[in-house]
């Protein structure tokens, strides 16, 4: 593969929340990261800005410090360590006081871009919003990169964009879902854009269903409080797997633009049926060890918010009618493993009779570990013994078929910021995107909620609670194997 790194324009960005955990582990890893390959212009500068008193030597030291804990040791150089370093600069600001602004707005540079990223508690964007505002920084070609969560219901997502366009133009927002910036999932749109392969079989004539699964090895520890107010429903299905969801089931955009591509996404979550409260199954994981269990890991004992979800959902227009796609999503479980499958239907008629067996064409596309796709084909078992059929993957992990530059392939949050610098919002939700989701999630919460309904209990290196295998195993079907 050939490596393209094709650079940005000049811009100043300022990452409010510049010394918290995601601008340590992502944001400035991610930057160094385009500095080394040589996308960032020379003169670009990141600046960042807390209310700790700290000075631009201070903040560079706990940048260097950063990039030594999440840049593996290969993907650094001492010289473009130093050079990244020099970029930057920092800047005491509260969100919700005057001091720092003036300051700021002195060392923002006239003529290139402005970008501010709010990576700082939700609760702070109106106040960023405002003060960007009132110190002259929010001219109209700026923009701003919001952090999820966004919003916790209809209501708050309603106000938050409400807060944010009272000073900013929609196409100043850029609404982040790091999902959308992996590679395998703008592969998808490749995948289904670009060959004639897939597309006339991408309908309910040919496709039996969808299963989308993220499945997560860690717990709540440590984030116990926090999760607990939101659940896996808030935390994953209404933004990462919605959006996984858009992109496997939307039309053909009529261009790769940002809104051509939005309007189609939007009409999959308005297209989308109320689902029927049998047709989700909520779990909470639970653990032999003293303490690691969820409900002794959040602070109210009797919870019922879920660590666990799976849900079978229905799509209501003329490709999808009758398909069901299948979510599932959850905490503790057996393996890390995220992807996309696609489950064809049987052959009409099998010619080597019931004896060999039912065998589907599955298109899975993995978003961790190892990015990839397969496509698993049935064949015919090598060697004697007569037609004996079995299922094969044509495999196509990136990094084998890519080549060793795969590795240079950058992270979804390194392109996304990127993606920001050169005002493209492809990847970004849109305001009224993100109101759809949550008209679609606001009402099955409430009615869990109303209810009292208790999540399962599910054992923690488990696949979930075994009530989630009936949603398929009652229409004939199995979900896919979480595998490691
Ligand atoms: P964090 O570790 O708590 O960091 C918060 C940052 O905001 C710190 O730099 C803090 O520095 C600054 N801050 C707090 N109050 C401020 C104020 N009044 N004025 C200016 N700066 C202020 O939080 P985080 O984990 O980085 O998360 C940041 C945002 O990203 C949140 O919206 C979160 O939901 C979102 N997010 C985080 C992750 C993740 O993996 N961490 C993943 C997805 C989304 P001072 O205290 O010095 O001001």
């Amino acid at each position: 593969m050939v490596s393209r790194v094709i650079p940005v324009e000049d811009f100043d960005l300022v990452i409010f929340g510049g010394t918290g955990d995601l601008a340590r582990r992502k944001i400035l890893p991610g930057l160094f990261r385009r500095y080394h390959s040589g996308q960032m212009p020379p003169g670009a500068r990141i600046i960042g800005a807390a209310r700790a008193a700290i000075d631009r030597k201070g903040y560079q030291k706990e940048v260097a410090a950063a990039l030594e804990e999440f840049v593996p040791k290969g993907a650094r150089s001492a010289e473009t360590v130093k050079g990244f370093l020099e970029s930057l600069d920092y800047v005491t600001i509260d969100a919700t006081g005057d001091g720092g602004w003036k300051k700021l707005a002195g060392m923002l540079r006239a003529n290139v871009v402005h970008a501010f990223y709010f990576s700082v508690a939700p609760s702070l964007f109106g106040a960023l919003a405002e003060r960007l505002h009132e110190h002259g920084c929010a001219g109209p070609s700026c923009r701003i990169v919001v952090e999820k969560p966004f919003g916790r219901d209809l209501e708050s997502a309603q106000a938050l964009n409400r807060t944010l366009r009272d000073h900013f133009d929609e196409s100043q927002i850029y609404r982040i879902d790091h999902y959308l910036g992996k590679e395998t999932v703008q592969n998808l749109m490749a995948v289904r854009f670009s060959n004639v392969l897939f597309e006339p079989l991408w309908n309910a004539q040919y496709i039996d269903h969808v299963q989308i699964t993220v499945a997560e090895t860690v717990g709540v520890d440590g984030r116990g409080a926090y999760y607990d107010k939101s659940g896996a429903m808030r935390d994953m299905v209404q933004n990462h797997l919605m959006q996984l969801l858009c992109l496997t089931a939307m039309e053909p955009p009529s261009r790769f633009d940002p809104d051509a591509v939005r309007d189609e996404k939007l009409k999959v979550i308005r297209a989308l049926e109320p689902v029927d409260p049998e047709d989700i199954v909520r779990g909470q994981y639970t653990h032999p060890d003293k303490g690691m269990s969820y409900l002794e890991q959040v602070d109210d004992p009797d919870s019922i918010t879920e660590s666990y979800i799976a849900m079978k959902l229905a799509i209501s227009n003329w490709r999808w009618a009758g398909v069901p796609f299948y979510l599932r999503t959850g905490k503790r479980l057996k393996a890390r493993y995220s992807e996309i499958a696609i489950v064809f239907k049987d052959a009409p008629h099998s010619i080597f009779g019931q004896a060999q067996g039912r065998h589907r064409n599955v298109l899975t596309i993995r978003l961790q570990p190892n990015e990839g796709m397969d496509l698993f084909v049935t064949i015919k078992e090598p060697g004697p013994g007569g037609m004996r059929l079995v299922d094969v993957p044509l495999d196509m992990t990136f990094a084998d078929a890519l080549g060793p530059e795969v590795e240079d392939v950058p992270d979804a949050y390194e392109r996304l910021i990127m993606d920001v610098i050169r005002g493209n919002q492809t990847l970004f939700m849109r305001g009224d995107e993100v109101e759809a989701a949550w008209t679609w999630t606001d009402p099955l919460i409430k009615g869990w909620t109303g209810r009292g309904d208790r999540p399962y209990l599910y054992e923690s290196g488990s696949t979930g609670p075994e009530e989630a295998a009936m949603l398929l195993h009652s229409e004939g079907r199995r979900w896919r194997e979480i595998r490691p």
